[in-house]
């Protein structure tokens, strides 16, 4: 999961993805450790975003980012060997638009951390709808606020009917991803990395 807040810093560079592509892991790495997920800090130390190690290397590389703490794994390409990063820091500070997600199946299934708003099931993607809360016959729009995640037996039984109708009650009130809830996943995410708990725990 990358709990991204537009900390994107374009495409990598030619020399970091050749890099990339010649690159072989060390031989006590896991071969998962390119893809460990890695804290992105602002340049103020404010914790933004989450970005695969393979990225989070590439942004260093670049000179966008500088590592704050290391996962205690190595990239060995070419000549040179790298430690991966756990945490990385942007070297320029970047403004984080207030709102900046899009609306996408995706971005509620993880504002609702892909539980069944109705009735708590936790439920792989897959195994998830949408959920109009003011059904789309009855003028119900698709916006953050009406939009939830829903398991299939809750959707087939709330068919056309508001929550109330349909003798249903919504978990929480829906709101629009921002940068709080962002943060909250991303302590989720965090708390089994001690590296990450001193940005996001304060
Ligand atoms: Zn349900």
């Amino acid at each position: 999961m990358s709990a991204r807040i537009e900390a994107d810093a374009g495409q990598p560079g030619r020399h970091a993805a050749g890099l990339f592509a010649s690159a072989a892991m060390h031989r006590d790495s896991n071969g998962n450790a390119l893809h460990a997920p890695v804290l992105v800090l602002n340049a103020s130390y404010e914790p933004i975003n989450v970005c695969a190690a393979r990225r989070a290397l590439v942004l260093v590389l670049k000179g966008v980012a500088m590592t704050e703490e290391e996962n205690g794994h190595f990239l060995h390409a070419a000549r040179i060997a790298m430690r991966v990063p756990s945490v990385i820091r942007l070297l320029e500070y970047r403004r984080i638009p207030h709102q900046s997600r899009a609306l996408s199946r995706k971005n509620i299934l993880l504002r609702d951390r892909n539980t069944c708003q109705y009735c708590a099931t936790v439920l792989p993607s897959s195994e998830l709808t949408l959920d109009h809360v003011i059904p789309r016959s009855r003028g119900g729009s698709s916006t953050w606020e009406n939009l939830v995640a829903c398991c299939h037996a809750c959707n087939r039984r709330k068919g056309n009917q508001f929550p109330l109708e349909a003798g249903m009650k919504l978990m929480r009130e829906p709101r629009a991803f921002n940068l709080h809830t962002s943060r909250h996943i991303m302590r989720l995410m965090g708390r089994s990395d001690d590296k990450w708990r001193k940005y996001l725990f304060y």
